[in-house]
């Protein structure tokens, strides 16, 4: 039996407070899926999601951009949403167009009101997380306080799958602790040395991963049963209910690193793919068409329905970022705008990559890619095909084209 190629997509936000990292995190996993061959800086001015002069200047992110990496097989699209607090409607909008998230914490600030802000929202939106603690290499780094603060402002069940090996500026690695493997990075290695759990650390890293465990089995019925017969789960058992748990929301997972020395990113990209969805397993999306309310599931022969969610006129020319929710876009294609109830022909389809654009003939229900060619859908309309209408977002007061270089 064939997969579904929708199972190895993610469609990923990164969620954090200013400050907190969310650039670093976004550079250092281009860099690690080898989408960019040299790390970006955010004090240089050289990293590839912030495109805007201004924001550069800032330090800020501001402009949402999504931008396709490949790790283990799978296809990331990481929607970069605003950190600011006053771009809420395009965070609401990216948390619309992502299946999960990843939230950054930084390890010697804990929650931060803004985190506390974007957490809501994600809340709203049904979003499942993982959540990481980032700058473990700071002098006051606290992965323990940390998720201290998490539990007590943001109230999930944090489920903490990773112990820290050293502290402050001699933190080099993590215990693994589903796997009960150590990942070490030695300086300025880019990739992890896995090996055993150094024995000086063996008795912390079996107390922490019975915590784990004792978490997991009290939320999750089957592997409650499978710790009542053992007492131990199975790592199979404990990976797969923290992906049911993490999926459901009762559950964060959380990891911790430091992006800016590249320490914990394999690991963190490695659990996306094991614990957040794939377009396939969210709920069908919703819309209205003469006030009735409908679904409509990612399958790629269902009639197309997708939401522009950001627009920005580059030098390739005008890109209108699309999530695609069902059914097909192909290039040449005339698509109906549910908003302003006009035709519009897609030009160029594109994979945006942080180097580059891979021109694609068609995109299907579950994927974000960037059309060329429309010349009115803005941030919120909807397309879909001629016939079929559907609209996923009232309209409402048109928002300014964002000029990119
Ligand atoms: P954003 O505002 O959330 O996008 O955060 P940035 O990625 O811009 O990072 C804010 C500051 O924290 C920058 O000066 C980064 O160099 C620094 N930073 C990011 N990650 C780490 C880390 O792991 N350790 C340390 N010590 N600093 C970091």
């Amino acid at each position: 039996m064939r997969t579904n190629p929708l199972t190895t997509v993610r469609n990923l936000g990164i969620l954090a407070h200013v400050d907190a990292g969310k650039t670093t995190v976004t550079e250092r996993i281009l860099y690690t899926t080898g989408t960019t061959h040299k790390r970006g800086e955010v004090h240089d001015g050289t990293t590839v999601t912030d495109f805007d002069p201004q924001e550069r200047d800032r330090g800020i992110t501001i402009f949402a951009a999504a931008v396709s990496c490949t790790w283990a097989g799978h296809r990331i699209n990481l929607i970069d949403t605003p950190g600011h607090v006053d771009f809420a409607d395009e965070v609401e909008r990216s948390l619309r167009v992502l299946d999960g998230a990843v939230a950054v914490f930084d390890a010697v600030a804990g929650v931060e009101p803004q985190s506390e802000s974007v957490w809501r929202q994600a809340d709203r939106h049904g979003v499942p997380r993982i959540a990481f603690v980032n700058k473990m290499d700071r002098a006051g780094a606290d992965l323990d306080a940390a998720v201290a603060s998490i539990r007590e402002r943001l109230h999930p069940v944090p489920l903490v799958v990773q112990l820290p090996i050293g502290a402050e500026d001699g933190f080099t690695g993590v215990v693994d602790l589903p796997r009960m493997r150590a990942l070490v990075w030695a300086d300025g290695a880019d990739t992890a040395e896995e090996g055993p759990v150094p024995d000086a650390l063996r008795a912390e890293a079996a107390r922490r991963r019975r915590l784990l465990e004792e978490a997991v089995a009290e939320r999750h019925p089957s592997a409650l049963e499978e710790f009542c017969d053992r007492e131990t789960l199975t790592a199979a058992t404990l990976t797969a209910a923290l992906r049911d748990l993490t999926r459901t929301g009762d559950g964060v997972v959380v990891l911790c690193g430091s992006a800016y020395r590249n320490r914990g990113v394999e690991p963190l990209l490695d659990a996306v793919l094991a614990y957040l969805p794939s377009p396939l397993d969210v709920p069908p999306v919703r819309g209205t068409h003469d006030g009735t309310e409908q679904e409509r599931s990612a399958d790629p022969a269902a009639p197309m329905a997708a939401l522009a969610f950001k627009v920005n006129a580059t030098a390739t020319g005008r890109l209108t970022y699309l999530r695609v929710y069902s059914g097909t876009i192909e290039k040449g294609d005339t698509v109906w705008d549910a908003g302003t109830r006009r035709t519009e022909r897609v030009g160029r389809i594109l994979r945006v990559r942080a180097d580059r654009h891979d021109p694609l003939e068609r995109a299907v229900a579950g994927d974000i890619v960037a059309v060329v060619g429309l010349k009115s859908a803005r941030a919120g309309s909807t397309l879909c095909t001629p016939g079929a209408p559907l609209l996923l977002e009232p309209p409402g007061v048109p928002e300014p084209v964002v000029h990119v270089a």
